[in-house]
């Protein structure tokens, strides 16, 4: 398996790849980018065919997190830990191993859930090392509900760029994924009179979230083919390619799940059918943008910079309008232009070294 290649592709920084065979612990951590400050980005279970699979997820997320920093303008670069799920992984100890592996990079990388990861598992994790999202934690609220927060203002730009806006319009809504972010998401859009159907592979999570929300229930198979206003895919990654985008009904596509997009081509073609995309690293930045603040600046409250989400979606969209480009090309653009003048500036102030990692605030 080639590592410094593809590592050298998107210009990451490290990759560690680690395991501790008595608790069945693999995994790769990947740190992107630090120019902008520590690489902040959660660790995800998931049960990979391969270690090539994990290592490219491993450096596709990282380098998604550096770009939410960036076009969130944020202190801090991006970063990601695969968990290889294996039959003999112990989790209490494999997590108190992977604390110590944070630990030991001094604040250079902090860690947060991802999918997979419950609380009990951040426990473990928080048992080794500070330098981790550790929830419950009252004075740090619930991570995922700030990003159903922020992509819920990604939405009100979506809905108000597509002159679909106010309470009661009875928007429909078809949610993929009824978990951790996509319940707290389907929550807000609920209060706000919309019409939901959701779609889960874990049927429970699907019941449950019908039941409470008075929704509708689809086949995990049909749900992104739904007859709807808004689709929020809130689930895993790649779901938008050449091939499911010509059976897509919905008018605006924005939910929580990162790396919508199977390929660039496919931002292309949404913005070919007129279908308003948001942009998955801009509108899920809420939990990141709470972790930055709650860690690097010691902020009490980010709901106010959790509306900034907006503006920031209103002025993708209408960039792409005018330059006849799709919404991603226009946030990876606005991104790669932060990156590079946060790059000048390091240069010319500090000779090119990395910035000093880090310690938390709290
Ligand atoms: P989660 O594991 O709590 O929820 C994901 C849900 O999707 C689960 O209920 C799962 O059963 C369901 N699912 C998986 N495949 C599905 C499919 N094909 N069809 C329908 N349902 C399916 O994870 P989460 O924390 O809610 O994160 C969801 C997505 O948002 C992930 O892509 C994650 O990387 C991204 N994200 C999460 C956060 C956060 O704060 N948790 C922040 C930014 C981005």
């Amino acid at each position: 398996m080639n590592i410094l290649e593809p590592m050298s592709a998107h210009d990451h920084e490290q990759v560690i790849a680690f395991q501790n065979r008595a608790v069945g612990l693999r995994g790769i951590l990947a740190i992107h980018d630090t120019t902008c400050g520590p690489a902040l980005g959660g660790v995800r279970i998931w049960r990979y065919a391969s270690e090539a699979d994990a290592l490219t997820d491993a450096l596709r997320l990282s380098r998604g997190m550096t770009y939410k920093a960036a076009i969130s303008e944020l202190p801090c670069g991006g970063g990601k830990t695969v968990i290889l799920l294996r039959d003999d992984l112990q989790r209490a100890e494999a997590f108190e191993a992977f604390g110590q592996l944070v630990e030991s990079l001094r604040g250079r990388y902090f860690t947060a859930r991802d999918v997979g990861i419950t609380d009990d598992g951040l426990q473990a994790i928080a048992r080794t090392t500070k330098y981790v999202a550790k929830e419950p934690d009252p004075a740090l609220g619930d991570v995922s509900e700030h990003t159903a927060i922020g992509v819920w203002h990604g939405l009100r730009a979506c809905l108000e760029f597509a002159g679909i806006a106010g309470k009661g319009s009875r928007v429909r809504v078809a949610m993929q994924g009824v978990g951790s972010v996509g319940l707290h998401l389907a929550r807000i859009l609920k209060s706000e009179g919309m019409e939901l159907v959701v779609a889960d592979v874990n049927a429970a999570r699907a019941n449950q979230a019908a039941a409470e929300l008075g929704g509708r229930m689809l086949p995990p198979d049909e749900i992104l083919f739904a007859d709807c206003d808004v689709l929020a895919p809130c689930a895993l990654g790649g779901v938008f390619s050449l091939e499911t985008i010509p059976r897509v009904q919905a008018g605006i596509i924005c939910g929580c799940a990162n790396n919508q997009l199977a390929t660039p081509e496919a931002g292309d073609e949404l913005a070919r059918r007129g279908i308003v995309y948001a942009p998955d690293y801009l509108v899920n930045a809420g939990g990141l943008i709470r972790g930055a603040e709650y860690f690097l600046l010691g902020r009490a409250d980010s709901l106010p910079s959790l509306a900034g989400i907006h503006n920031r979606m209103m002025r993708v969209l209408q960039l792409a309008q005018e330059r006849r480009v799709s919404a991603a090309r226009i946030a990876d653009e606005l991104a790669e232009a932060r990156l590079k003048q946060a790059k000048t500036y390091r240069d010319l102030h500090w000779g090119g070294s990395p910035p000093a990692a880090s310690r938390p605030k709290t």
